[in-house]
């Protein structure tokens, strides 16, 4: 299966089906890490809308959900770093949270959450995320939760977008002919 976003082209490499079974054994691994304890959810915007649906659909534990958008500086690099959490007004001292992503390519913009976050004095941070780019990751934090170990490809679909476009896709699909 392949489709065209603006200019690339990309092919389907990991089914819905596939992503439903991931999603489904994270949801099973936070059921039993969280049983009797009341986690606050924290997807982070745009892309992990897909990812927090599935999932808190196969929760079974008491849960809270909110979202949290970051503001990154982007410098003559393309990596941006983030320097603000935007809406995320919520009182989590005490609180159990789990950071909801959607992919996770090098791991600075999750760390950065994370210092954020920490600055908040919550009881424990964990980290979910769909997608995870281990031959990318350059962090020493481990990511506690992860649906689905990915090669080094630029990939959309199930939440993930291309300048806009692909969050609507089923699956997972990479780009196949990225410029050198
Ligand atoms: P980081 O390198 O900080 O872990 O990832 C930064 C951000 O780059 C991710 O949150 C995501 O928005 C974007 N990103 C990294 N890899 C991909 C990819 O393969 N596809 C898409 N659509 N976004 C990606």
């Amino acid at each position: 299966m392949r489709v065209r976003l603006h200019e690339h082209e990309f092919e389907q490499f990991i089914s819905e089906n596939e992503v439903n079974a991931a999603v489904t054994r994270v949801a099973q691994e936070l059921n039993a890490h969280y049983a009797g304890q009341r986690p606050l959810f924290v997807g982070v915007l745009n892309g992990a809308f897909f990812f927090a649906t599935e999932l808190l659909k196969r929760l079974t534990i008491e849960c809270e959900i909110t979202f949290v958008k970051v503001a990154s500086y982007h410098g003559t690099s393309s990596s941006g770093k983030v320097t603000d959490l935007i809406g995320f007004n919520e009182r989590i001292e005490g609180r159990h949270i789990v950071i909801l992503e959607d992919i996770v390519d090098t791991g600075s913009t999750i760390v950065h959450i994370l210092d954020l976050l920490r600055d908040r004095h919550p009881a424990s941070v964990r980290i979910a995320t769909l997608l995870f780019k281990p031959d990318a990751y350059k962090q020493q934090v481990p990511i506690d939760h992860v649906a689905i170990r990915i090669p080094n490809a630029f990939v959309v679909g199930s939440g993930l977008d291309h300048n806009g476009l692909g969050r609507n896709l089923t699956g997972i699909y990479r780009i196949i002919d990225q410029p050198a």
